[in-house]
């Protein structure tokens, strides 16, 4: 008998009972894999990762460094040198290009492995059982037989066979195009051929947990998972030019077609003039070099990877590199309240049932026993639907959410404990919290040993339902309320009252949640399990504001930033919040409710006013995005939650939170907040600015300097004179003279305005705000300065006349960079000290520039002379022009346009 070859050994897992499957994988359910065996499959198996393909590789980032239009512009430079028998000129130019291009590589590789690295940083972790513990690893240390628990919000980071489901759901979209979320189970699926969406006891790598709880065996990692094996459905690490680099590459090729028409005419002007064919040639070459801006596009990418660096320091983390950019430019934040703008550390402070409204600290301090009963199934039901837990029996710290441990803090606070309580009513069943229906509900048995709270005025039959969530759409399921022990109707007068119950804790800027409970013989469906329920009482929670928050938020106003508050949370609380921390309140509130009563138009106009967005769901948030972006704006969205993806993704810089969010969010993120907190996106924002000026300065700083080269070179034949710059001299100006001076640039700390003016607008050109002026006006002044000063040595017949020009040029260069560190405070006012390695670069680039022309080895190369002292010192003193020059277009703009004052909060 023969055996067919199957594709693969691998067994169908999905047909084999969940007992089999840890069988055959040798592990345990409850307890996992041993730490050692781990670590030996680890070793066979290799760590659980897909290899990246989006990533630049090395070839491809030298490649890339080879094509540039400016390296082609150098090597048929280098080309022309060789055919007119300039060896020295034509080695320099390749040992200038192969200079670039190695400096250009290491910086560029430097920059990708820094984003890779920075994007590893926000790669998941997973939840596990191992050696007997719960665990949180890295999802690269997942090897196949780890047990590994499952919640919404999370990536699925192996393939895997489910061992739990409790409403488990699945999006498999990334591996199966199905774009609605699939129901788990555990139960076996009998087709050996089933297709992967058919696969209902499985889950694959790349899918993402949108509702519901399990477990799993990992049956697969790495490259050995379905998606691993889709080679070309892997997630790629995408690398997108920023805006700004796709201007800087456009202007790149403008001004290497410019180069090519300047080098026509001036050589056809020159033949015609009767010029020799060598003479014209080399000045082309001289001109094409000195159009060029060499180390335009390097320094710009290494300041957006050093950017993005900064801005993790200040635990705001950059998952895209045009985001660094991009953040400089918006003008709307969008924000969540909990946990961004207030500290997400939940207290309750307020109780109300039928006829009581408490403080909480009365209750505590008071006579229990004489306490409505009420209170007690308030306080028990809240802390047993509940997903939070005690950390250790004794002490005060909780594990959870916030609003949850706030919960079982308080009933433990009066001798209701978590432990006791699930003794007594073990879980059997739920429905999970999710934040369109906000409310959760748990199903308990009750069971007959244990003790039961003192005074329990409920019923002990079979089965006891507890939901706690908002209590106004608690109330629409609800139809009894209970008032002295017992269920009576929930009459209109009733409603009324536990209405302004609510709204007097909202208005306290309370969180508020209701609970209700429900009893039966047997559990009906998920569906009907939320309806007639019986109205407990309502729970207050105090939420302390950010201490930070107001400032950043006052700070927003003045760089004409407007936050919106967008939370799930009652519109009252929302409301007294916003107003507490100065975000407009003015247009009032507009509810997920009102949301959806206003046609998309009506909403791009509401949105231009409102800021406060009180009880929305995610899909909601991504309505919000959207008419604001109609109107035109650049919209930051936070989310956390899995709902929250396509909000986040839509949004110009979509932020997600990295203490409280989930996986699924930060996979859609542009950027992550390492502190959830809203001062960081402010101070991202101020750092995406600063990074923007400074490539601009450095724009502004070569561009300048090539005008003046060209000006230079242009004029000095209609003067009469030979070629004033030589092509290496030009090589070096750019390179060297703009290069290093240019790095220190992108390190310029942020000018005192830079939060105190609009955002800049991202289809803004290039050249707006007198940027073309200065480099139209400064270009022609340092040309100017440096040939009129070589014309008048040549005049005097001196040799020298050529490293004047040079010397002259260069070192007006490095006055113009000192000019330009501010677009309008004086270096004086700006201190020579506060951009330490800017001075030192000039300090090093003018050194560089005396050995240039005093080393005898390099002034064969460079074709210079030494100059004598009092010829340098002339040098010196004439390059300073540039620099009171730039002072007085700084002293003019200060004049015609003050410092505005802050703007106010009105
Ligand atoms: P944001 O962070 O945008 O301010 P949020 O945290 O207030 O949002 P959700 O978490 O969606 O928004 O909560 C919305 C509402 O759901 C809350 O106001 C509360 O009434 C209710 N809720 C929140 N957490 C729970 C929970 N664990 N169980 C039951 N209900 C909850």
């Amino acid at each position: 008998m023969t055996i067919a070859a199957t594709p693969n050994a691998v067994p169908a897992w999905h047909t084999l009972e969940a007992a089999t499957v840890l069988e055959r994988l040798e592990t345990d359910g409850a307890s996992g894999l041993t730490e050692a065996v781990a670590a030996q499959h680890l070793e066979r198996d290799g760590p659980n990762e897909l290899l990246e393909t989006g990533i630049k590789s090395f070839w491809l980032i030298l490649l890339e460094q080879l094509t540039g239009t400016m390296t082609i512009v150098l090597i048929v430079a280098a080309a022309v040198s060789l055919a007119l028998g300039e060896y020295v000129d034509a080695s320099a130019i390749i040992v200038i290009v192969i200079l670039n291009a190695a400096l250009g590589f290491t910086q560029e590789f430097r920059a990708e492995k820094a984003m890779a690295a920075l994007k590893q940083l926000s790669s998941p972790t997973v939840h596990l059982r191992r050696g007997g513990q719960a665990l949180e690893l890295p999802a690269r240390d997942l090897v196949a037989g780890d047990i590994v628990t499952l919640e919404a919000g999370n990536l699925v980071s192996a393939d895997g066979r489910l061992l739990e489901s409790a409403n488990l759901r699945v999006q498999e979209a990334a591996l199966t195009g199905e774009s609605v979320p699939v129901d788990k189970t555990i139960a076996v699926i009998g087709a050996s051929g089933a297709a992967l969406g058919d696969r209902l006891n499985m889950a694959y790598m790349g899918t993402a947990v949108t509702y519901g709880r399990g477990a799993m065996v990992v049956t697969a990692t790495g490259m050995r998972t379905e998606l691993g094996r889709l080679a070309k459905l892997l997630q790629s690490v995408k690398r997108q030019p920023t805006p700004l680099q796709r201007h800087l590459e456009q202007l790149g090729r403008g001004l290497a077609v410019a180069a090519l028409a300047l080098v026509a005419v001036v050589v056809a002007l020159g033949l015609w003039r009767g010029e020799e064919l060598r003479l014209m040639l080399l000045t082309a070459l001289a001109l094409a070099v000195a159009v060029v801006p060499e180390g335009l596009a390097t320094v710009a990418t290494i300041t957006l990877a050093l950017g993005a660096q900064r801005m993790l320091k200040r635990k705001a983390l950059i998952r895209v590199l045009p985001a660094v950019e991009t953040l400089g430019s918006v003008t709307v934040i969008c924000s969540d309240k909990t946990g961004t703008l207030t500290q997400n550390r939940m207290t309750v402070t307020a109780l109300g049932v039928a006829d009581h409204d408490l403080e909480f600290a009365a209750l505590i301090e008071g006579d229990r026993a004489s306490s409505p009963p009420e209170l007690t199934v308030l306080l028990a039901g809240a802390a047993l639907c509940n997903d939070a837990a005690l950390a250790k029996p004794d002490a005060p710290a909780t594990i959870g959410d916030p609003t949850e441990a706030a919960l079982i803090v308080a009933a433990d606070q009066i001798g209701l404990r978590k432990p006791a309580l699930e003794s007594r009513f073990p879980r059997v069943s739920e429905l999970p919290f999710d934040s369109d229906r906000k409310r959760m509900t748990t199903v308990h048995r009750v069971t007959e040993d244990g003790e039961l709270p003192g005074g329990w005025p409920l019923e002990v039959s079979a089965h006891t339902a507890f939901t706690k969530g908002a209590t106004d759409g608690l109330l629409e399921v609800c139809s009894q309320v209970l008032v002295g022990g017992a269920a009576v109707p929930l009459s209109d007068d009733w409603r009324k009252r536990i209405a302004a119950a609510q709204d007097d804790l909202a208005g306290r800027q309370m969180r508020v949640l209701g609970l209700a409970y429900r009893q039966f013989a047997v559990i009906p469906s998920d569906a009907d399990l939320e309806r007639e329920l019986i109205f407990v009482g309502v729970i207050g929670m105090i939420d302390p504001l950010r201490p930070e928050a107001a400032e950043a938020i006052k700070t927003c106003v003045a760089a004409g930033i407007r936050t919106v508050m967008i939370t799930g949370d009652h519109p009252l609380t929302a409301g007294v919040i916003a107003q507490e921390l100065g975000i407009g309140s003015n247009a009032g509130v507009l509810t997920g409710q009102d949301l959806q009563g206003i046609s998309p138009d009506d909403l791009s106009t509401r949105v231009r006013d409102v800021s406060v967005y009180a009880r929305v769901s995610p899909e909601d948030k991504l309505r919000i995005v959207e008419a604001l972006q109609k109107g035109g704006e650049l919209v930051a969205m936070t989310g956390d939650g899995v709902n929250d993806a396509p909000a986040i993704k839509k949004a110009d810089i979509g932020v997600a939170m990295g203490l409280t969010g989930t996986d699924v969010a930060r996979e859609a993120s542009a950027m992550v907040l390492l502190d959830d907190n809203f001062a960081t996106i402010v101070a991202a924002v101020k750092e995406g600015r600063v990074i923007f000026d400074n490539i601009r300065k450095f724009i502004k700083y070569a561009l300048t300097g090539n005008v003046g080269e060209i000006v230079t070179m242009l004029v000095s034949p209609l003067l009469g004179m030979p070629l004033a710059l030589l092509p290496l001299q030009i090589l070096w100006i750019n390179l060297v003279t703009d290069g290093l001076p240019g790095l220190a640039l992108g390190l310029e700390p942020a000018e005192p305005d830079t939060m105190q003016r609009p955002p800049h607008p991202p289809k803004e050109s290039l050249f707006a705000q007198g940027l073309g002026r200065h480099i139209a006006w400064v270009g022609v002044l340092i040309g100017a300065v440096s040939l009129v000063t070589g014309y008048i040595y040549w005049l005097n017949d001196s040799e020298d006349w050529q490293t004047m020009v040079f010397t002259t040029l260069a070192l007006s260069q490095m006055a113009h960079v000192l000019a330009i560190r501010s677009s309008r405070e004086s270096l004086f006012a700006q201190g020579l000290l506060s951009n330490k390695t800017l001075l030192g670069a000039v300090l090093l680039t003018i050194a560089l520039q005396m050995a240039v022309i005093y080393l005898p080895p390099l002034q064969t190369v460079f074709q210079t002379r030494a100059l004598a002292l009092s010829d340098l010192g002339i040098a010196f003193g004439v390059s300073t022009i540039v620099f009171w020059a730039v002072e007085l277009e700084k002293l003019f703009i200060r004049r015609r346009s003050p410092p505005q004052p802050r703007a106010s909060l009105a």
